[in-house]
């Protein structure tokens, strides 16, 4: 089943420590972008995950910012998103995350190995890849947090574009990039594990 809100969710990390998130609600209308923004600590990669165990990983899927496991080669790492996919597949993923040309030119191509830590690729090489799993995973709630770290800021902008253009849902991003934001349908100020501003873009007269 696909989540269509969270509703007043607490999250504490330690029994009566200080809650990471604060009865927070945040709705999730199909189709709709929405951008969460705030300082570092203020729960947004908490809340993140809270939406991805709320519900399958077919159904709520996408990049979080614990999630740079990598596999042995560049196929095996996006079969992860999609099994079965077929070349095509991979070809079009890779296109919207920046990552195809790059594939083409390594002679073993999609077999390329990039090993456990990533290995060969560099940290923008890396963040794209793990795009492009998400894209592939084509879930009806697209998670990201943060998705464009490594990628120098004209890529970035680029390829966060492509990347949430190319989801047929709900996508819910996590950026320090408001720019980014400006066609949202909704963005939610995080601090300190509250909700504390939310609305179109051009509404938040305080947003970081
Ligand atoms: P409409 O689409 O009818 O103009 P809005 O998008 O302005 O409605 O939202 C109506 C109410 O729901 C507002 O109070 C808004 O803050 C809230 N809301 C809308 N989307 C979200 C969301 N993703 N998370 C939390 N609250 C939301
Ligand atoms: P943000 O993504 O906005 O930087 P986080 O959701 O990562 O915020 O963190 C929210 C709060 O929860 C912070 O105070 C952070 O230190 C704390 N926190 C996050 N992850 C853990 C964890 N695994 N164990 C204990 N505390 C955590």
């Amino acid at each position: 089943d696909t989540p269509t809100a969270l509703r007043d969710v607490t999250v504490r990390y330690r029994p009566g420590g200080p809650p990471a998130l604060d009865g927070v609600s945040l709705e999730l209308p199909p189709g709709h972008r929405i951008g969460i923004v705030g300082p570092s600590g203020a729960g947004k990669s908490t809340l993140l995950r809270v939406l991805a165990e709320s519900a399958a990983p077919s159904a709520v899927g996408g990049l979080l910012a614990d999630a740079h496991v990598f596999h042995a080669t560049v196929r095996e790492n996006l079969a992860l998103g999609r099994a079965g996919a077929t070349d095509d597949d991979l070809a079009a993923a890779c296109a919207t995350a920046g990552l195809l040309d790059w594939v083409r030119e390594q002679p073993d191509g999609w077999d390329t190995v990039v090993g456990e830590d990533g290995g060969q690729l560099s940290g923008g090489q890396r963040q794209r890849l793990a795009l492009a799993r998400a894209v592939l995973l084509d879930p009806a709630v697209l998670v990201l947090d943060e998705p464009t770290e490594g990628l120098d800021p004209s890529a970035a902008d680029r390829v966060l574009a492509a990347v949430v253009a190319s989801a047929r849902a709900t996508v819910v991003l996590v950026t320090h990039r408001l720019r980014g934001l400006a066609d949202f349908d909704h963005v939610v100020v995080l601090d300190n594990g509250r909700v504390v501003q939310q609305g179109r873009h051009a509404e938040l007269v305080e947003a970081p």
